[in-house]
């Protein structure tokens, strides 16, 4: 059997041989005439001529060996329902829902937004687009209005698809307001939306020439057969919006060819799939995780794959437990913060349930801490396996990879380089490769494995200088994540060296929730820092300046003031961007030049010490920041 090492040299040394072989995976249409053309660096095609399409491998070419296998499991604890899609099933259901885009007048190249909760219709929707040869952008369902119309104007999408409602915890979280906000925000509103009406909003209300009812259009096409639009192996399957460190989201576009080799191969390799058998990620198709291992992964690879639209603690904590008993799943994928939540409950909930299915609980998205993965391996027995990816990169960039071979794990670090990836820890400023044990910027040396980002949507330039310009004279792709590596070549991931912060998983520009904090009118000057939280792994906290200080002289104005701050974030990104806190001063810290000392303000907040503060304009602004984080200690 090969080793690891072996398996990872022959990946980066004989890219080509290596990836040729991978391509064997899916089904192509038409061969690649050559594996990899990397002649103008970083920008790398995969599998170059190769003609391919990804609902064809994620649906048609199951129907040969597993028509009536299960392809898609919905669970929705928030609404009780409960439906089994066969790969048959799926792909009659696809196709209507192909036909009715289609019949709108997409095609091949145009952009469609998808916001849309858990449910079943989000799934065909990605489908059929790539069906059509459309371009799908997921928008996370929990992002309010201005995070969509944000999207939707860089998108440019001719059409939306959502659905009423989503739901949480029982509540009903009215999709249409926050539409209708996001259109009326948009430059480059979609000419239709189309509404998949699943009765929670009472007051639905379909504006006539724009909005249409989803159910009464998949009614003209029930025995739809939509061919499927081949395309080159380079043209765009995807955009996923991600946060960096402007306030503009980038949109990752993906390929088409790479993505489903790349996923197809982590399926065997890291996941230790089999087909016919079933997955469950508890993510949400609106982030990556969920784009990659909810739908396209484990369909490629012939698995079934769980949908779940709920919390992991309703009805009671063991409903996590309860399904993977259930449906006999092998692989599973999580966060920490989710593992985080189960732990803080009674450990008999797990126990109920024969869970002997699992072989391996992969946990991503957030640093994984050692009480936490020593709980988890401990409470299901089987090995948990911490990894690390991004948005970017589409899949792992760091793994153990079972699949290949059974290295022992180490709590704390995710392991070693997947294949196709050259990981380098460079120093942050002479850009100098370390050796072990020394602190530096986690890189990889271009070109990047297939399935990762192949440009920035529409802006090629800021590709280059967002990602391959950090180091002088060096071309290479940086993570913005410090890491480390030990003598036995395990890596240790630090935390970002961006204003890049990880809340419960969920990545979140700084800058964003800034501006939103900013569109209060009472607030002259906001920073946002990611503070240490025992759950989430980080939370924000915004140090807030503001135009009347009167408003904030007592107690009451500072409670009324930052309840307005909330409310103004959660309409503008969603709930998901509110600050833990918001504190008033009169100053910021900042250096002469104005920049924010950001780093001095989240060290404060962790009560840790602020650094070297001699750049400081005036130190009254960072007494401030201690004076406002002792009084909240205080209370
Ligand atoms: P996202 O693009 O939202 O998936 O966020 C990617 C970022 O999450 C990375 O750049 C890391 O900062 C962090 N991250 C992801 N996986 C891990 C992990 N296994 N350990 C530590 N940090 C992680």
């Amino acid at each position: 059997m090969t080793t690891y090492r072996e398996f990872h040299r022959r990946s980066i040394e004989q890219p080509e041989a290596f990836w040729g072989e991978q391509a064997k995976l899916i089904d192509w249409r038409q061969p690649f005439s050559k594996v990899l053309d990397y002649s103008r660096p970083p920008f790398a095609k995969w599998f170059v001529g190769g003609v391919t399409n990804l609902c064809h491998n994620a649906v048609d070419r199951h129907l040969k060996d597993r028509a009536d296998q299960s392809a898609l499991i919905f669970i929705s604890t928030e609404t009780g329902a409960n439906r089994t899609y066969t790969f048959r099933e799926l792909h009659a259901e696809v196709n209507r829902c192909a036909a009715v885009l289609r019949e709108q007048g997409i095609g091949k190249g145009d952009r469609i937004l998808i916001y849309m909760p858990m449910i079943p219709e989000a799934a065909f929707a990605m489908l059929a687009c790539v069906r059509l040869g459309a371009i799908h952008s997921v928008v996370f369902g929990g992002f309010a209005a201005h995070s969509l119309a944000s999207r939707i104007d860089d998108a440019k999408p001719k059409l939306m698809f959502t659905a009423d409602a989503g739901m949480r915890g029982g509540k009903p979280i009215i999709y249409q307001a926050l539409v209708a906000d996001a259109i009326r925000l948009s430059r480059h509103p979609p000419q239709k939306v189309v509404i998949v009406n699943r009765g929670i909003d009472q007051n639905l209300k379909l504006v006539a020439g724009r909005d249409l009812d989803y159910a009464s259009l998949r009614d003209r096409h029930l025995s739809a057969q939509v061919p499927v639009t081949w395309l080159e192996s380079s043209e765009p399957s995807y955009i996923l919006y991600t946060s960096g460190t402007t306030g503009k989201p980038k949109g990752v576009q993906r390929d088409t060819g790479g993505h489903a080799v790349a996923l197809a191969a982590s399926m065997r390799y890291i996941y230790c799939g089999k087909p016919g058998e079933t997955m469950f990620t508890t993510s949400d198709i609106g982030w990556v995780v969920g784009h990659s291992y909810i739908v396209y992964g484990p369909l490629i690879y012939g698995m079934a794959s769980v949908m779940y639209e709920g919390l992991p603690i309703r009805p009671d904590p063991g409903i996590w437990w309860k399904i993977v008993a259930e449906h006999k799943v092998t692989v599973m994928f999580s966060s920490p913060t989710a593992i985080r939540v189960l732990k803080k409950q009674d450990p008999a909930h797990l126990r109920k349930y024969d869970v002997s299915s699992l072989r391996n609980l992969f946990l991503a998205g957030e640093p994984l801490d050692e009480p936490t993965a020593r709980w988890i391996s401990d409470a299901l027995r089987v090995p948990v396996i911490d990894h690390y990816w991004q948005t970017e990169t589409g899949w792992a960039i760091l793994s153990s990879m079972p699949g290949v071979e059974a290295t022992p794990t180490k709590f704390g670090s995710p392991s070693f380089p997947a294949y196709g990836y050259n990981v380098k820890l460079l120093h942050e400023g002479s850009g100098q490769e370390l050796g072990a044990n020394e602190k530096g910027v986690v890189t990889v040396e271009p070109p990047l494995p297939p399935g990762c980002m192949t440009t920035v949507w529409g802006q090629d330039e800021r590709f280059v200088q967002t990602y391959f310009t950090s180091f002088k004279d060096r071309l290479t792709y940086t993570t913005f994540d410090w890491g480390i590596r030990d003598d036995d070549g395990y890596y240790f991931i630090l935390g970002r060296t961006d204003d890049v912060i990880n809340v419960a998983g969920h990545r979140l520009g700084t800058r964003e929730i800034e501006e939103a904090v900013s569109g209060h009118p009472d607030i002259a000057e906001v920073a946002v820092v990611g503070v240490a939280d025992q759950l989430k792994g980080q939370v924000p906290m915004a140090f807030a300046v503001v135009k009347d200080a009167t408003k904030v002289a007592t107690a009451e104005g500072r409670r009324v003031l930052e309840k307005e701050v909330f409310d103004v974030v959660d309409k503008a990104l969603g709930a998901i961007g509110r600050p833990a806190r918001v504190h008033f001063v009169t100053l910021l810290p900042k250096t002469r030049s104005g920049k924010v000392l950001r780093r001095s303000i989240q060290a404060l907040a962790e009560d840790r010490d602020p650094g070297d503060l001699t750049t400081l304009d005036d130190p009254t602004g960072i007494e401030q920041v201690r004076a406002a984080i002792a009084s909240m200690r205080a209370n």
